[in-house]
C-alpha cells in the first residue's frame, strides 16, 4: 500500500474549504466535512479520528457496521451509498443521516424499519442532477413530488437533498449543478412542506468539493483527498 499523509492531506483539504468560503462570504462552520472512509482500514481512519475528524461516510451497509462496531459510539456516520431495501434493518440505528434514498419504496422500508425500532431516521433526497443515466437519483423535475410523497411517513425526517455530480477533468464544468441544486432545494423549502426541513445540502467531492462549498454545500464528501485513492469503488 502507498504511503499516505493523512495530516497534511487533511490539512490541505481545510485550507481548501477555508478558502472557498472566504471567497463565497460563508462561514467555515456551516460546512461539514464527511471523511469518505469507503475501502478503507480501521487504521487509516483511526488516524483521521486522532486529527479531529469525527463525521463519516460509508457506502456498504456490512462495512459500515464492522467500522462502526470496531470504532465505538463517538463518530457520526453516514450512508452515501445505493441501499437495498433489504438492508435497510441493519443500519437504521447506526447511522446519523442516509443521503441516498429516490423513491417512496426505499423511503417506505427505512419508515417501517425507524417505527419498529421506535427512532425517527434523517434522510437526504438523491437527486440525479444532471441526468447521468449511470446514476441514481430522482430527477430535478420529480424531486418535489417525491418530498411530498415521502414527507408524511412518520418516522422520516426530511433534511434536504444530495448530488453526485458528473466526474470531470476541470471542476468548473460541475458549478451550473451545484448551483442547480441549490435552487431546487430552495423551491422546496419555499414550499413549506410540513416534516421537510430542506437544510442540508450534500455536494461536492474530492474533485469539486472547492466550487460546491462556493455554491452552498453544508455537507462535502471527501474520500480520495483525505485517504488516498481507492483500489475499486
Ligand atoms: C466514494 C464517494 C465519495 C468520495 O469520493 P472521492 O472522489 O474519493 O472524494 C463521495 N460521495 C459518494 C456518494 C461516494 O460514493
Amino acid at each position: 500500500m502507498d504511503i499516505v499523509d493523512i495530516k497534511s492531506n487533511l490539512q490541505e483539504v481545510e485550507l481548501r474549504i477555508c478558502d472557498a468560503c472566504l471567497r463565497s462570504g460563508r462561514n467555515r462552520e456551516d460546512v461539514t466535512l464527511i471523511a469518505v472512509s469507503k475501502t478503507k482500514p480501521i487504521e487509516m481512519i483511526k488516524e483521521c479520528i486522532n486529527y479531529g475528524i469525527n463525521v463519516y461516510g460509508e457506502n456498504k451497509v456490512q462495512e459500515l457496521n464492522e467500522k462502526q462496531a470496531q470504532l465505538g459510539n463517538n463518530l457520526h456516520w453516514n450512508f452515501i451509498g445505493h441501499l437495498q431495501r433489504n438492508k435497510v434493518k441493519y443500519i437504521i440505528e447506526n447511522v446519523e443521516l442516509i443521503h441516498s434514498v429516490d423513491s417512496i419504496k426505499l423511503a417506505e422500508a427505512i419508515n417501517n424499519e425507524a417505527q419498529k425500532k421506535n427512532v425517527i431516521c434523517n434522510i437526504l433526497i438523491e437527486v440525479n442532477i444532471a441526468g447521468e443515466d449511470t446514476k441514481y437519483g430522482v430527477t430535478p423535475e420529480n424531486a418535489c413530488e417525491l418530498v411530498r410523497q415521502i414527507a408524511v411517513f412518520d418516522h422520516l425526517k426530511i433534511k434536504g437533498l444530495m448530488c453526485i455530480a458528473p466526474y470531470v477533468d476541470n471542476p468548473e464544468k460541475n458549478r451550473v449543478y451545484f448551483v442547480n441544486l441549490r435552487e431546487l432545494l430552495v423551491d422546496i423549502k419555499n414550499k413549506n412542506i410540513d416534516n421537510v426541513d430542506m437544510d442540508v445540502l450534500s455536494m461536492g467531492m474530492t474533485g469539486d468539493y472547492e466550487v460546491a462549498v462556493e455554491e452552498g454545500a453544508t455537507l462535502i464528501r471527501v474520500g480520495t483527498g483525505i485517504f488516498g485513492a481507492r483500489n475499486y469503488l
